[in-house]
């Protein structure tokens, strides 16, 4: 390395990433961290230099999910952070940071400037695509990071239920108002299928896809419930990066080239 391309491997901030996707949710427990990181693997299996920003401050999830647990980033010169490699990921999250029970107690300013911090103040590098897993709602974190970056765009998740779809347009009209392109819908935990092939439409059938269909946003895609899905989030090594050929990676590939 020259000195000079030294220092700009050490500088902060994502001036040199070609894709900020930020993915999305109205509310929390729709799966929104496991579709981020399994769509982030997807990703870098297609061949691009991928990197997943957990900003869930109130709960973040990559350490778990990532199994990157207890280990911390170092710190470069001038206070810039390197994200952790893991699954052929570069990855940051302020649970990596502080202990995730006292990040829950933050309030609103305190969140913002971890926030600011994780984008401006870290290593990102080169990258093709950087997956925001952004907090569940629409509070400020949110503003201040479509503030912030210059999204390509944003991805929602949601499950096929009647109130979860409600909160879905209402996150849309987020977006909308700051302007961020909405790349399309996906839906999670769209059904149960049995090893007879028999499908269970646990939370109702193809709402996402008519809500998107109403808004006039792509619908990406359906991730069914599935319990390898669940075990390799359990235990750190997401499913697309560990079983490539799983059915359900196979969907999220097929999310990533559709987004
Ligand atoms: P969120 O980020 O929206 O709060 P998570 O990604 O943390 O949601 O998911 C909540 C829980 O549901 C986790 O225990 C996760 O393993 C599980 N889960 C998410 N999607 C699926 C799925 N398609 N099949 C099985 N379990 C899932």
């Amino acid at each position: 390395l020259t000195a000079h391309e030294a220092k700009a491997s050490h500088a902060g901030g994502v001036a040199r990433v070609k894709h900020i996707i930020a993915v999305a949710s109205a509310k929390g427990g729709v799966g929104k961290s496991t579709v981020a990181v399994n769509l982030a693997c997807a990703f870098a299996s297609l061949g691009m230099k991928t990197g997943l920003l957990d900003l869930d401050v109130y709960g973040p999830s990559a350490p778990t999910l990532l199994g990157t647990g207890a280990r911390k980033p170092a710190m470069l010169e001038g206070k810039i952070l390197e994200p952790l490699e893991a699954h052929g990921l570069k990855t940051m999250s302020i649970g990596y940071l502080v202990e995730a029970s006292s990040a829950m107690i933050w309030r609103g300013a305190m969140a913002t400037s971890a926030v600011r911090q994780m984008i401006d103040e870290v290593a990102w590098g080169d990258l093709d695509v950087l997956l925001l897993d952004l907090p569940p709602g629409t509070g400020d974190v949110q503003l201040t990071l479509l503030q912030r970056v210059p999204l390509a765009g944003a991805v929602i998740v949601s499950t096929p239920q009647e109130m979860a779809l409600a909160d879905v347009r209402r996150g849309l009209a987020m977006f909308e108002k700051t302007h961020a392109p909405i790349l399309g819908i996906v839906e999670n935990m769209a059904y149960f299928e049995t090893p007879d092939g028999t499908r269970t439409h646990i939370f109702g059938e193809g709402g996402a896809r008519r809500t998107a269909g109403q808004a006039g946003v792509p619908f990406l895609g359906e991730i069914p419930i599935d319990v390898a899905l669940r075990e390799s989030c359990d235990a750190g090594t997401p499913l697309t990066a560990a079983k490539p050929k799983h059915p359900v990676s196979r969907r999220f590939r097929e999310i990533a080239e559709a987004a």
